[in-house]
């Protein structure tokens, strides 16, 4: 198969690849989005986005990707759906393999591959995702109605979607390992005044039981104690980790969760190769980061092409 050069490759197409989609569009380069699901990256398993400025609202979070891709498109963004399975950074011409066995390269790269839910690596979470486990509130809550359900974490994913949950569950259990939420006060504000919300603090799940869906969690407590709770469904909602399968982390120097430091032009150690949205190595991952850094990281790439 012969190997399709592009001067700008896009890895992923969520609100960080869309961006640059577009701003790669109405620069009128040379480019090439590959996505490998649905456009819209994580933004797809959020219910309600209520701090994306220029939708005094909110807006759902696929009428965002869906109006970003249709924006980007507007100025022909060139996309595809493929697999990228392996790269080779090592030359100025960069390689990128994909599942079915195509080749693609280009010069200039941004990696905007995104992160996933983090599980929590307990009994029972493999066996039950699917059958009551959960990390995903907006694709699953519609499951949970009239029943009780667990959220695990205390991030801004695990209050929001708490909320987004009892629209349809009868109660939400938030455990969180703390007596602290991370989340922004807006949301636990909104969380402390829902009634049907109650809060289990200083305690971690240790496992999940039931026999042909998920019956009950196993908790125990920082001071050691243990007890059960009995719920239909559990949410685990613990944070992200990086979709980096594809990407050379030695070559990328990537820092000890396997996220992609970058300089603040969103330059990663590899001449030629950005990085932007969560893939990352940064303390802030909002859809709003992600779309400044897709739209930096194509300005950082006409600079290197026109270096060249
Ligand atoms: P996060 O902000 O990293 O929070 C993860 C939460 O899970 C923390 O409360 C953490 O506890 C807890 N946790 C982590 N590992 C755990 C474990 N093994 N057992 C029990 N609890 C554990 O993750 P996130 O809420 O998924 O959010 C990811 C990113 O997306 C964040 O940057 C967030 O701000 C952003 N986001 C923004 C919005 C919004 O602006 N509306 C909505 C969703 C997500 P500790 O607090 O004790 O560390």
């Amino acid at each position: 198969m012969a190997t399709t050069h592009h001067k700008l490759i896009i890895l992923g197409g969520g609100p960080a690849g869309l961006t640059a989609g577009l701003y790669a569009a109405r620069a009128r380069m040379d480019h090439l989005l590959i996505e490998k699901g649905a456009e819209g990256g994580q933004i797809l398993l959020t219910d309600w986005i209520d701090n994306y400025p220029g939708f005094p609202d909110g807006i759902s979070g696929f009428d965002l990707a869906e109006k970003m891709t249709a924006q980007a498109k507007r100025f022909e963004m060139k996309s595809m759906f493929g697999n990228v399975v392996s790269m080779d950074l090592s030359s100025p011409i960069k390689l990128l393999e994909l599942e079915d066995g195509a080749t693609l390269s280009c010069d200039t790269l941004i990696i905007c591959s995104g992160a996933h839910p983090r599980p929590l690596g307990i009994p029972g979470e493999k066996e039950f995702t699917g059958k009551g486990v959960s990390y995903c509130a907006t694709c699953d809550a519609p499951f949970y109605r009239n029943q009780h359900v667990a959220v695990v974490g205390g991030g801004n994913t695990a209050v929001q979607e708490a909320a987004h949950l009892t629209k349809f569950a009868d109660k939400v259990t938030l455990i969180h390992r703390r007596d602290e939420l991370r989340a922004d006060k807006i949301l636990q504000e909104r969380a402390f005044a829902n009634p049907k919300v109650d809060f289990i603090w200083n305690t971690i799940a240790t496992a999940i039981e039931g026999k042909d869906g998920v019956e009950r969690l196993q908790l125990q407590g920082t001071d050691g104690n243990k007890s059960s709770l009995k719920v239909d469904g559990v949410f685990i909602l613990i944070g992200v980790l990086p979709n980096n399968k594809m990407l050379p982390l030695d070559v990328l120097n990537a820092d000890e969760e396997g996220f992609i430091p970058t300089d603040l032009e969103t330059r990663t150690v590899v001449k030629g190769v950005m990085a932007a949205g969560d893939i990352r190595s940064k303390e802030v991952r909002q859809v709003i980061n992600a779309a400044g850094e897709g739209a930096t990281a194509v300005l950082a790439a006409e600079q290197y092409l026109s270096n060249l």
